[in-house]
């Protein structure tokens, strides 16, 4: 039996592609958290592998919110009302899916003889990454995962994931054993950052020469062909293996 791996699946544009409804329910679930801010503009975010954590602190900075766990706690229970309304209104506007092969992938690496456990890290809040995954029928194949509201920053969220992996299945990885799965450079960057092999995914809003110049240990330009990844995989846990 090979040794045991984990796989840290990122979650928007990686799985699936809401096409919008992540952040038009950041802009609601603010302002309906925060009323007397209606009618200002809602600043532009740069959500690609931003984390949720970080886009709140920077939404409480723009508009002179003062940052404590109160208005943390009701920014975000507002979001995920707007999330759960908003990803319905786009499915029956024919908005947002799983992205192709993503069901048949995450069937294979649960059902099939590999040695590999799948998890989330994501920026997404454990709740919002919840909503996401229940709407789009995915949520059973993930028992834990690292999430926005750890931390911050995403190049912490590594150790948070491995420690969990200790918790939820007594798993106790070495980040060699760890690939993170993900489709922007700050998916790479945080692999990078706890020593973790990357297999970057040109799904997502960064084109495959921009993820390939992050230097990822394996490019695939979708999940669609499961037989591919699976080969990737292997070969991405081969690498620099003596
Ligand atoms: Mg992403």
């Amino acid at each position: 039996m090979p040794a045991e791996k984990l796989l840290l699946f990122d979650i928007d544009g990686t799985l699936i592609d809401t096409e919008g409804a992540g952040l038009y329910s950041l802009a609601e679930g603010f302002f309906n958290a925060f009323p007397e801010f209606q009618g200002k503009p809602f600043p532009a975010l740069d959500l690609g592998g931003a984390t949720d954590g970080s886009v709140v602190a920077f939404l409480f900075e723009s508009f002179g919110i003062e940052d404590h766990e109160e208005h943390r706690t009701r920014f975000f229970a507002a979001y995920s009302v707007a999330l759960e309304e908003k990803l319905g209104r786009f499915e029956r506007e024919g908005k947002g899916r799983l992205l192709e092969g993503v069901p048949s992938l995450l069937e294979e690496l649960r059902g099939g003889d590999h040695p590999y456990h799948i998890a989330l890290l994501t920026g997404n809040t454990c709740e919002g990454a919840g909503i996401k995954l229940r709407h789009y029928g995915i949520d059973h194949h993930f028992s834990f995962g690292a999430y926005g509201d750890d931390h911050p920053d995403r190049n912490a969220l590594g150790p948070v994931a491995l420690k969990r992996a200790e918790e939820v299945h007594g798993l106790g990885l070495s980040p060699e054993n760890v690939v993170i799965i993900g489709d922007t450079p700050k998916d790479i960057a945080c692999a990078r950052a706890f020593g973790a092999r990357v297999i970057a995914v040109a799904t997502g809003g960064s084109s495959e020469q921009d993820l390939r110049d992050c230097a990822p240990d394996f490019l695939l330009s979708s999940l669609s062909d499961t037989a591919a990844v699976i080969a990737a995989l292997a070969q991405v846990f081969t690498q620099g293996e003596t």
